[in-house]
């Protein structure tokens, strides 16, 4: 304890008031002056020469009025710190060629590109490929992408896995986690190199609203035993759709959720959220940034993990007051963003349907919905 806080202590325990000024004469100023400045000083050496002070806050407080055996033990600790910190990876990008962004050019005048949250919106003409490649490339990340197939819904399992080896997140490591009744009737399909496919054999439900709520079950669980060990993220989409085009890295965020192509330009009073305040997905009519699309989300494990695991308990809690949200598991996703902000948005590019028809603000049509027949292939 420096001399300074000995005097004011020493005041307070006389119990006199006042300030510095009133109490002290100008020669004990001068004398608590000079000594603040010296233990200051001695403090900002100490500090320079040993690193942060946040690190260890309690070994350096001891050291500064103790012996040798106490700044050895200190050394000790320091140790493992910077062994660590000199493992970290370190991302460099190689000398790349490209047009410089424009500050006062804006990439697109016609979209938003940024969330009040500060939420990057991922449209076509917004981001660099090749930075991004490069830089997750030196990450050496790889992408867990969930699929169910249940019952008839292998059948889409082909064309989905032989659009996703041309366009998804290609050159980066890929697993494909297929969820399914039915692994015997999962396609065989051709895998570039660092891509794999994981058949995980679940239970099938009789109601095809059922089996689509219980995802939010059987991602959850599945990140807990497998995805945290084998994968950074983890892409969450519906199987009856095709790949159309590039959908890669720029995706990627902690937390991404992905706006409804019918959806994507209307107010928040006509958004489809549940509007019934005894169901847990509740949303009350003056709140809701964007409606958000129930077959394209994810982020890293963590974050699919407590998604998931809160989406699933929401789910529970109705199916116990015998009450079912509006559109399933994508109403408590819907809830769950407006609490939980996504970090990245991907526009309708990123799940679109052609029965929409074709938009101006669309310059590519990523990944599209596979017209299906609902009679045929629904609770089959
Ligand atoms: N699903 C399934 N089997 C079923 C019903 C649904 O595997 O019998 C899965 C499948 O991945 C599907 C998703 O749940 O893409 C959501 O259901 P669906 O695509 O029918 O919903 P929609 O996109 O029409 O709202
Ligand atoms: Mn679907």
């Amino acid at each position: 304890m420096c001399l300074y806080q000995t005097a004011c202590l020493q005041s307070l325990r006389n119990g006199k008031t006042g300030g510095v000024k009133g109490y002290f004469t100008k020669r004990h100023l001068y004398v608590i002056g000079c000594t603040t400045l010296l233990c200051f000083s001695f403090g900002y050496l100490w500090n320079t020469s040993n690193g942060t002070w946040l690190d260890t806050p309690i070994k350096i407080s001891s050291t500064m009025s103790s012996n040798t055996q106490d700044l050895d033990d200190f050394h000790k600790i320091k140790q493992p710190s910077n062994h660590i910190l000199e493992d970290l990876l370190q991302i460099e990008l190689p000398r790349m060629i490209y047009t410089k962004p424009q500050i006062l050019k804006p990439s697109r005048s016609d979209v938003l590109l940024m969330t009040p949250w500060f939420a990057p919106i991922v449209w076509e003409g917004t981001y660099n490929s090749e930075i991004l490649n490069e830089q997750f490339r030196q990450r050496n990340v790889t992408v867990g992408l969930t699929v169910f197939a249940i019952k008839k819904y292998v059948a889409f399992l082909n064309k989905f896995l032989e659009t996703a080896e041309t366009y998804f997140m290609v050159g980066h490591r890929v697993n494909y986690y297929i969820f399914t009744d039915r692994p015997e009737e999962v396609p065989k399909v051709p895998l570039k190199e660092g891509r794999n496919v994981v058949v995980l054999q679940v239970q099938n439900y009789p109601r095809w609203q059922e089996i689509s709520m219980r995802r939010m079950e059987m991602i959850n669980s599945f990140s807990q035993q497998r995805f945290i060990n084998e994968v950074s993220y983890v892409v969450c989409v519906d199987v009856d759709m095709r790949f159309n085009d590039q959908v890669g890295v720029e995706i990627l965020s902690d937390l991404f959720g992905t706006l409804h192509p019918g959806f994507y330009a209307a107010e928040r009073q006509s958004f489809t959220y549940e509007r019934r305040p005894a169901s847990q997905a509740y949303v009350p009519r003056d709140e809701g940034d964007f409606y958000y699309a129930g077959g394209f989300f994810g982020g890293t494990v963590m974050e699919v993990y407590k998604l998931t695991k809160k989406c699933h308990e929401a789910i529970m809690m109705d199916k116990a007051k015998g009450i079912e949200a509006i559109w399933q598991e994508e109403s408590h996703l819907n809830k769950y963003f407006v609490y939980h902000k996504p970090t990245k948005i991907l526009s309708p590019e990123y799940l679109w349907d052609d029965n929409m028809g074709r938009r101006e603000i669309l310059k590519k049509r990523r990944f599209l919905a596979v017209p299906k027949n609902h009679a045929a292939i629904r609770n089959k």
